[in-house]
Order: structure tokens, then C-alpha cells, then sequence
């Protein structure tokens, strides 16, 4: 039986999916956040059940091989689970959980070296920073709401830490209160930073459950439109109880109501509320290889399913005959139409719906893929778009995941139903942290 302020030596043999080391003591998992595969380490029991416990680091008694020095000082901050792992055995950890998914479920095929960054730092190109009484601006501590101050973070852009010092002095100067969450009071609950990282264009969005006055909101502007690169001040009003970062109700208070960012040639306006992925430089570099394992001639008709804002259907449609890109957001849909027209592109369609009806539905009609590229959601694909693929019989399945469990499932059923996979390459889009993309290739002989 676990005690609570037991002391415990222990050996770290594997993560959690949320980067916690897992060690054994009497057949019983411990978990131990901070820990790596490898370390020996001595940790105290912070929660005793029967069949489990987690326990708070105390000394590392012997490192793991990949064990660095931590390179943020916020320590409290949730946001970086392998922070004290050095960067090449980050991406061994990731290519290693893409082959242990794999072969849970029998599958043996060449796996990729890792698509990694030269230099995984100031990677992400959208901070929601919380605001919480203090003023406090930051990010919460692992597991909790508890907001942990952060002065400058590795992974945003430097310049967010100009604009949360400008939004936390303006704060305190205007006597604008920030959100109390227990009382549901007061105005400043997040603030928003975007950057078009090959534009330079930025744009601030400041988060409000009620609206601060007039004249505190220019004071504000003042003091944002000095940043250099910035291109945009948006106000949202959200009221509403809960998590969701971003209501509806956004207006701009100054500059233009999108910024502008490049993806290889494609040019992309982005607005407060739309989708754009997190980490550009990355997300060129999974696109071409999706491209790439695509091996289109020109002739083909291509759907592009889980589409977005259109971003893989607009890569691969100059080597198409025809892109079709399905996707279930409205908006999204609108964002990948004037995406489209913006880039001059004209052999795409857009089509609104759930991926697994509409695909269907287009069979039905006639229309039929030669390659399909899926890029899903956590959970996989669903069965039934995987039984109508299993039925078309594209000659190339190029799938696109941000699971490799769910990619290896849905890769063991297309396994099973004539589809042979030839080939899996991680990419990593979000060093230290747990997340791991692959991009994997499915053939068919006829
Ligand atoms: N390919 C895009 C988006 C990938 S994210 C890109 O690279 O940016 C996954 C997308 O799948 C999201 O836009 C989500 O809205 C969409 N989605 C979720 N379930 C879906 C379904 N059943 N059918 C179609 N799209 C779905």
C-alpha cells in the first residue's frame, strides 16, 4: 500500500501521454512528473491509492541519458512537458512512440527519420496568454488553473513578452481589473497575440468579459501601435462561463481585421477567430512531405479530406487535375474559398459536411479520388469514410496524424481491406511537448 509522504526510489521506464514519468514500485504504476525514461530518482507520494500513486520529484539520483538542464526559468508552467530532455532524444522519445504504436498492432514498415527543427525554439505563431488578478498574465500550471506569471516563453515570439508587459502596465495605469474567475467579475481574461511569422504582421486580441471604457481602450491602442510589426487590435467580449478562449464578438479597434502569412507560395489571411496552424516553418515542411508521398503527375483527381482551411488541398492542387476538399466548419470552408481565389487557384472545390457522408455521397455520384490525403482530428477516421476508400480504391492513401494511436488502428484496418502501408515519417510541429505527427503512406496493388 501507497502512504502519502512516502519516500520512494524509483527507476523511470516510460512517459504518460501528458509527458509524466511512469515507474514501478511493487508491480504498481507511480507516476512522477519532471521524470525521464532512465532517471533514477527519489520522489515523495503525494496521492496513495490501492492500484496507483503520483509522487513529486525530489532528487535525480542518476539522469537519463537525454536529461539537460531546464531551459525556462517558469518551472510551475504546464505548458513544456519534456523540457529537461535534450532535443535529439525528443525526437527519438516521438519516432519511438510512432514504432510502438505501430507494432502494437502487428505493423512493420520502414519509419522515417524525424522531421525535427534546427532550431526548436519561438516556434508558435499564436499565444493566448490568461490574465488573472494582479495583474498576473501567463499560462496555468500543469493540471490546474493556476496561473503561473510568464515573463518571456521559449516557444512564443519574443515580442509577446513586449505586449504582455505593455497590456499588464496599461492595466494597472487604467485601473482595468482582470477576469476573477471564482466571482465571475472583473474585465481582462486573456490576451491574444498572432504573428505572421514571414509577414512580420501581428496582431494583439485582448479578451474581455465586459467592456473596458472608451478611453481606456485608446490608451491601449496607443500604447500596442509602437510595437513594430503591429498590424491589428482586436476586441473580444466573452462573458460566458467556461474554457472557450474566443466568443464571436470581435471587433477591431485599430488596423486591419486580418494579418497576412505565406506558407511555401500560398499567401493566407488570418483572422482573430480562424484556423492557421501553430507552427508554419514545420507545417511547410509536413506539407511537401505529404505532397511528395501524393507522387501526383497532374492527371489526378485528389480529395483532400479533414481540409480546414484549405491549406493541403491549395499545396497539392498545382500537381492535380482537380482537389476536392471536405471539411465539417462552415467557416473554415468560407476561410479555404477566399483562400483559394487569393491564391488564383481555380481546380479546387470546397465541400461542407462530415467527411465519412460526404465522401460517400460524392461516390455515389461518381466521383471518384486516385489519391486521398486524410489529415484527422485526435480520434482517427471514421469507419464508415474508411469502408467507402476501402470500396473506391485510390491507387495512394497519404495520411496526415497528430495520434499515432489512432493512426495505427486505422492503419491495421486498411491493412485488412487492401491497402498496404508503405512507409510512416514523424514530424515534429511541437518540440517539448508530447505531440507527434506523422505523415504515412498507403498503396494498393490495383
Ligand atoms: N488539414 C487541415 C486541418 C486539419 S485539423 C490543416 O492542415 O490545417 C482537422 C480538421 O478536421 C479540422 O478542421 C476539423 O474541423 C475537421 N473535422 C473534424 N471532424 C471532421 C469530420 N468528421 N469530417 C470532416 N472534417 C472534420
Amino acid at each position: 500500500m501507497f502512504k502519502t509522504g512516502q519516500l520512494l526510489t524509483l527507476s523511470v521506464h516510460s512517459l504518460t501521454d501528458k509527458g509524466d514519468g511512469i515507474a514501478s514500485h511493487d508491480g504498481k504504476p507511480v507516476y512522477v512528473a519532471g521524470a525521464l525514461p532512465g532517471d533514477e530518482v527519489e520522489a515523495i507520494v503525494t496521492l496513495a491509492k490501492p492500484r496507483y500513486a503520483q509522487a513529486e520529484l525530489r532528487r535525480v539520483l542518476a539522469p537519463a541519458s537525454g536529461r539537460c538542464a531546464d531551459f525556462c526559468p517558469h518551472t510551475a508552467c504546464g505548458g513544456c512537458q519534456l523540457r529537461v530532455m535534450d532535443y535529439t532524444a525528443q525526437c527519438a522519445l516521438k519516432r519511438g512512440l510512432l514504432l510502438a504504436a505501430l507494432e502494437e498492432r502487428g505493423l512493420n514498415c520502414p519509419v522515417g527519420d524525424i522531421l525535427g527543427m534546427s532550431e526548436p525554439f519561438h516556434y508558435r505563431n499564436k499565444a493566448q496568454f490568461a490574465v488573472q488578478p494582479g495583474p498576473s498574465i501567463g499560462f496555468y500550471a500543469k493540471h490546474s488553473h493556476r496561473l503561473v506569471e510568464i515573463e518571456q516563453c521559449r516557444v512564443q515570439a519574443p515580442v509577446t513578452a513586449e505586449i504582455t508587459a505593455l497590456v499588464r502596465q496599461w492595466m494597472r495605469d487604467q485601473a482595468v481589473p482582470a477576469f476573477n474567475e471564482a466571482h465571475h467579475s472583473g474585465c481582462v481574461r486573456y490576451v491574444m497575440v498572432r504573428d505572421g511569422v514571414h509577414s512580420g504582421e501581428l496582431m494583439v486580441v485582448l479578451v474581455v468579459a465586459e467592456e473596458p471604457a472608451e478611453e481606456a481602450l485608446a490608451a491601449l491602442v496607443e500604447r500596442l501601435i509602437h510595437v513594430p510589426g503591429m498590424a491589428s487590435v482586436q476586441l473580444c467580449l466573452n462573458g460566458a462561463a467556461g474554457n472557450r478562449i474566443l466568443s464571436e464578438q470581435v471587433r477591431t479597434l485599430w488596423g486591419e481585421n486580418t494579418i497576412s502569412d505565406t506558407l511555401g507560395e500560398l499567401q493566407f489571411d488570418i483572422s482573430a477567430l480562424s484556423f492557421y496552424q501553430i507552427n508554419p516553418r514545420q507545417t511547410e515542411t509536413l506539407y511537401r512531405e505529404a505532397v511528395r508521398l501524393a507522387a501526383l503527375s497532374g492527371t489526378e483527381t485528389v480529395f483532400d479530406l479533414y481540409s480546414g482551411i484549405g491549406t493541403i488541398s491549395l499545396f497539392l492542387a498545382p500537381h492535380a487535375a482537380h482537389v476536392h476538399g471536405i471539411e465539417l466548419v462552415p467557416e473554415a470552408v468560407a476561410d479555404a474559398e477566399r483562400n483559394a481565389v487569393r491564391n488564383g487557384i481555380a481546380n479546387v472545390s470546397f465541400h461542407c459536411g462530415a467527411a465519412e457522408l460526404r465522401v460517400a455521397e460524392l461516390y455515389r455520384q461518381g466521383v471518384t479520388a486516385d489519391v486521398v490525403v486524410v489529415d484527422p482530428p485526435r480520434k482517427g477516421c471514421d469507419e464508415q469514410l474508411l469502408n467507402t476508400l476501402a470500396e473506391m480504391r485510390p491507387a495512394r492513401l497519404v495520411y496526415v496524424s497528430c495520434n499515432p494511436k489512432s493512426l495505427a488502428r486505422d492503419a491495421a484496418w486498411l491493412n485488412e481491406h487492401g491497402f498496404t502501408l508503405a512507409g510512416a515519417t514523424p514530424v515534429d510541429m511541437f518540440p517539448h511537448t508530447m505531440h507527434v505527427e506523422t505523415v504515412a503512406l498507403f498503396t494498393r496493388a490495383s
